[in-house]
C-alpha cells in the first residue's frame, strides 16, 4: 500500500502552495484534484486580477511606494508572470495575469519540488477513527479507490474532507446561514477600447435605468468590470446570484444556469446601449460559477471582524493581509466594504486552519475558522497562497518531529517562513 506524507485535497492557489511548501522540504505530497488543470477558481471560474497584496507607503519625502505585503510563494508566482509577460500591474490594488501562464507557472512548480498530481479526481469520503484521518476515498475514471497518507491537508474552498471527515462547520452568515452571491465570470473581445474609456462613466447609470424598467433581472447595484490582459477584451464579475446554498448541487445547477441568462442579459445590455460594444463579441463565460463563500471549518480559533479592523498581529500567525471587508449581499443588491488603512495589515493565525477534533488533518483556503465577514477579506488569492504557504510549512514541521500539527511551534514556523521570504 503506496503511503503518501502529505495528501492535499484541492489544486487552487491554496492547495498548490501548500503542497509546494511541503515538497520542497522533502515531503512526499499529492495533490487530488477534481479538475485537469491547477488554479482553482481562478482557471476554472476565471477570477481575476489578483486583489490587493501591497501596502501603500510614504517615503522622507512623502513619496508614495508599494511594499508588496504576501511574499514567499505567492511573489514567487507574481514573479515568474512578469517574467513571462503574463502580467498587467498598471493599477497595484489590481493585477490582472494571464490565466494560461498562471495554470503553466503552477504545474512548473509542483513539478520542479516532485509534487504528484491526480486530475479528474474527486474526494468523496475519508476513513477517520479518533480524529485520525488514515484514508481518503476518490472518485475518478478508474472508479473508486482509497489514498493514504500520515497528514492530509483540506484545499478544496468548499471545506469538502473535513465535512467529510466530520469537522463542525458553520455555513455563511450567523442569522440565515446565506453566503455572499455567486457570480458567472465572462469575457467580452473585440471591445472598441478608445470609446469604452468614454462610454465607461455612463454604464452605471444606464444600468439603473434598465434595471429599474424591469429589462435588468441582475440584483447587482452596479456593473463591475476589469481590464483583461489581451487588447480590447474585458473581464466581467457582475453577475449575482442570491439565495443559493453554494454546496448543494441542486441549488449549483439553478445557480449556474440564472447566471447565464445574466450573461447574455448584461451582453445585450452593452451592445444596445454603448457604441463601444457595436461590434463586441461574448467570448466565453467560465466553465464554472464562482463561489466566494460556503462552508467554513470550526478550527481552534475562529478568525473575526474585530481581528481585521484592528490589524491583529497574533503570536501563531501563519499569513497576512490588506484587502479589504467586501461583503456582496447574499440576499439582494448592495455591497458592504469597510476601507482599511493602506500601511496597516492584519494576520491570520495557525489555530483557524486547525479543524475541531482533528488530529493530522489541516484546513487552508477559504474554507478555514472564520466568520462571514471575516471571511470577506482574507478569501482573495494573494492571501489563500500564503494561508496554502504556512499549512504546508506546519505540516513539513510536523512530519520532521513527528507531532501533530496543532503542536508546531510558531517560533519554528516563523523561522521556516523566513527562510522562504514569506510575511505573516
Ligand atoms: C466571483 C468571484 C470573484 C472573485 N474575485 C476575486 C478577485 O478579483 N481577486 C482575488 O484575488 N480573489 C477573488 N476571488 C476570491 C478567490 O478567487 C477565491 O477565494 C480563491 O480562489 C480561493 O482559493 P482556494 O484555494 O481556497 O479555493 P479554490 O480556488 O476554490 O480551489 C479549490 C480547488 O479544489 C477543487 N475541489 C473542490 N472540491 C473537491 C473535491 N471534493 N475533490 C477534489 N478536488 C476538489 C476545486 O476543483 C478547486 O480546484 C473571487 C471569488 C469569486 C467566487
Amino acid at each position: 500500500m503506496k503511503k503518501y506524507d502529505l495528501i492535499v485535497a484541492g489544486g487552487g492557489l491554496s492547495g498548490v502552495a501548500a503542497a509546494v511548501a511541503a515538497a520542497r522540504e522533502g515531503l512526499h505530497v499529492l495533490i487530488v484534484e477534481k479538475n485537469s488543470n491547477l488554479g482553482g477558481a481562478a482557471s476554472n471560474c476565471l477570477i481575476n486580477p489578483f486583489m490587493k497584496y501591497s501596502l501603500q507607503k510614504k517615503d522622507a519625502r512623502g513619496e508614495v511606494f508599494y511594499e508588496q505585503l504576501n511574499c514567499g510563494l505567492f511573489k514567487e508566482i507574481v514573479d515568474r508572470l512578469r517574467r513571462a509577460g503574463a502580467l498587467n500591474e498598471s493599477n497595484m490594488f489590481n493585477v490582472a495575469f494571464n490565466i494560461e501562464y498562471m495554470k503553466m507557472i503552477l504545474e512548473d512548480l509542483c513539478e520542479e519540488n516532485g509534487v504528484d498530481l491526480l486530475y479528474q479526481t474527486t474526494v468523496t469520503g475519508a476513513d477517520v477513527r479518533d480524529g485520525v484521518v488514515r484514508s481518503v476515498r476518490v472518485f475518478n475514471k478508474n472508479g473508486f479507490s482509497d489514498l493514504f497518507a500520515e497528514y492530509f491537508l483540506d484545499c478544496t474552498g468548499d471545506g469538502d474532507l473535513s465535512v467529510m471527515a466530520g469537522a463542525p462547520f458553520r455555513l455563511g452568515r450567523d442569522e440565515d446561514h446565506l453566503c455572499q452571491p455567486m457570480t458567472l465570470c465572462f469575457w467580452v473581445s473585440n471591445v472598441d477600447m478608445e470609446q469604452f474609456a468614454k462610454d465607461r462613466p455612463l454604464i452605471n447609470g444606464k444600468y439603473k435605468e434598465w434595471q429599474e424598467q424591469g429589462k435588468i433581472k441582475n440584483p447587482r447595484e452596479n456593473v463591475l468590470i476589469f481590464r483583461h490582459v489581451a487588447p480590447g477584451i474585458l473581464h466581467f464579475n457582475t453577475t449575482r446570484v442570491i439565495n443559493r446554498n453554494p454546496v448543494d448541487a441542486f441549488d449549483l445547477t439553478m445557480a449556474q444556469r440564472e447566471a447565464r441568462k445574466q450573461v447574455f442579459e448584461m451582453f445585450g445590455f452593452l451592445q444596445q446601449s454603448f457604441e463601444s460594444f457595436k461590434d463586441a463579441v461574448l467570448l466565453m463565460s467560465a466553465p464554472e460559477i464562482g463561489v466566494r463563500e460556503s462552508r467554513m471549518i470550526d478550527g481552534e480559533y475562529t478568525f473575526c471582524l474585530d481581528d481585521i479592523l484592528n490589524y491583529r498581529k497574533f503570536e501563531d500567525s501563519v499569513a497576512c493581509g490588506c484587502y479589504e471587508v467586501d461583503i456582496h449581499n447574499p440576499s439582494g443588491t448592495g455591497t458592504h466594504l469597510i476601507y482599511l488603512k493602506k500601511d496597516n495589515y492584519y494576520t491570520i493565525p495557525l489555530r483557524c486552519l486547525l479543524p475541531r477534533g482533528m488530529k493530522n488533518l489541516m484546513v487552508a483556503g477559504r474554507c478555514i475558522s472564520s466568520t462571514h465577514e471575516a471571511q470577506s477579506a482574507y478569501r482573495i488569492l494573494p492571501i489563500v497562497c500564503n494561508i496554502g504557504e504556512g499549512a504546508g510549512c506546519a505540516v513539513a514541521i510536523a512530519h520532521k518531529e513527528n507531532i501533530l500539527p496543532r503542536e508546531v511551534g510558531a517560533d519554528k514556523l516563523h523561522a521556516m517562513l523566513d527562510r522562504y521570504g514569506a510575511r505573516y
